[in-house]
């Protein structure tokens, strides 16, 4: 009897996840499974925003996804998808085509950047090893340029985060960091540079305990971030972005680097598919499929999921893609064996933990709050605890992050 074939598309913490729990569950005789992933790597996407700011290298943040599948029983195979021929049960990628029994879509996110002109060609966005790489040495430039001009511009000193939410707040931590080792590294005066955060909502990490966010601000704050809160960005130009606050109060700041942290979407390959989403995401069943679907499955941020207390989605985040990659195996074992009893996904939110730099953070974890070292020792733990459910103890040595104090 023909074996069926499994086929996940993307190697992040939704599609690694299904991929090394089926290696481990579903035996070489009972399917083919074929991983897919742009990338010869899998990076830490909850870890960008360091790579981002060069507090942490780039490599730090990857490893090569042969080094955690087990390649007698996963074939990879990387490439880059374009397009899911749902009917054809066929997936299209820029270097051929491959044929599926049943399809994992776990391609993450993209920048959503909700029409604001000029963004998508003057703003960056923390999205995956190659954004990180180019903003780190955006902001680079900038400093060792400025000292060689003979009109000085300041604007090259001026740095303008786009969103106060969690990727937002987290980059800036690390920023802050960053930006007096520039000031030595490039003799920079530190009272030049400028940290700005632009948020259109009337408060910063909407969902936080106000505590935790005053905590934050203040943190963020002391080290020269400065908040314009209630502030929407309306343009973005080559030279900054327009902003304004209310109908009449239009201003403009002039920045060289710009980043927007304001707004994810699910992957575009969704769309591009002709499956129905909102901005990419996709309203999965309980037990993970795409509606009206019996082999099509969907996790990590390309899924999304109500949470019935409060009748709102989810926010994406890692910890549920890799809850979902567990169940996902789970259920695909199941049916490979001809079972049609399926088991339902219930998100398990353990906490949320937002550093704020290397050594300071905010959160609740087990239903305790935390600032300070606290946190951010939790924050390591959180992230060497991901590291280890995807590759193990040797993938935590590999790594992990052990600056714990
Ligand atoms: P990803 O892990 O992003 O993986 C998607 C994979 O698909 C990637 O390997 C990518 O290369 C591949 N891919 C994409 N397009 C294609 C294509 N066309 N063809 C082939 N391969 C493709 N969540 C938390 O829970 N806690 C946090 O602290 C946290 N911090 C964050 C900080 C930052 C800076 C950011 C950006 C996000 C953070 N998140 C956090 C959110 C979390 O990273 C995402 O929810 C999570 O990565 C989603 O997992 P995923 O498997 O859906 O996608």
């Amino acid at each position: 009897m023909r074996k069926p074939k499994i086929v996940i598309l993307g190697a992040g913490y939704g599609g690694l996840m299904t991929a090394t729990r089926l290696q481990k569950t579903v035996g070489v005789n009972e399917a083919d499974i074929v991983l897919i992933n742009k990338n010869d790597y899998h990076y830490e996407t909850t870890w960008l925003h360091e790579a981002s700011a060069g507090t942490l290298h780039h490599d730090r943040v990857r490893y090569d996804v042969r080094d955690v599948i087990d390649r007698h029983k996963v074939e990879f195979i990387q490439g880059s998808v374009e397009e899911i021929k749902m009917d054809e049960k066929r997936v299209i990628l820029e270097n051929g085509d491959i044929e599926y029994d049943y399809l994992v879509i776990a391609l993450g996110a993209e920048s959503e950047t909700f029409g604001i002109k000029g963004l998508k060609e003057y703003a960056f966005s923390i999205v995956n090893v190659n954004s990180a790489r180019q903003i780190r040495e955006h902001i680079e430039y900038q400093f060792a340029t400025y000292n060689t001009e003979v009109e000085k511009k300041d604007e090259r000193l001026t740095i303008v985060v786009g969103g106060a939410g969690f990727t937002g707040i987290e980059f800036l931590g690390e920023l802050a960091n960053r930006v007096p080792e520039l000031c030595r590294e490039y003799d920079v005066d530190y009272h030049k540079v400028k940290m700005i955060c632009v948020e259109a909502a009337p408060m910063v990490l909407p969902g936080f305990d106000p505590e935790l966010v005053d905590y934050a601000v203040a943190t963020l704050e002391k080290k020269g971030v400065e908040f314009r809160i209630g502030t929407a960005i309306k343009e973005a130009t080559p030279e900054g972005i327009i902003v304004a606050k209310g109908e009449d109060d239009v201003e403009e700041i002039k920045a060289s680097t710009v980043v927007w942290a304001a707004g994810v979407r699910g992957n575009s390959v969704i769309e591009k598919s002709g499956i129905e989403a909102m901005r990419g995401r996709v309203k999965v069943q309980p037990d993970l499929r795409l509606p009206g679907s019996e082999d099509v499955f969907i996790v990590g941020d390309c899924s999304l999921i109500i949470n019935e207390e409060i009748n709102r989605p989810y926010p994406p985040t890692a910890q549920i893609a890799m809850q979902q990659g567990e169940v996902c195996a789970r259920n695909l074992a199941a049916l490979v064996r001809g079972k049609s009893e399926l088991e339902t996904f219930t998100p398990d939110i353990k906490g949320t933990v937002c550093s704020l730099g290397e050594d300071d953070a905010i959160g609740v974890a087990f239903g305790k709050k935390m600032v300070g070292t606290k946190a951010s020792f939790m924050k390591k733990m959180i992230d060497n605890r991901a590291l280890y459910m995807i590759g193990g103890p040797s993938m935590v040595l590999k790594k992990g992050k052990f600056n714990i104090l």
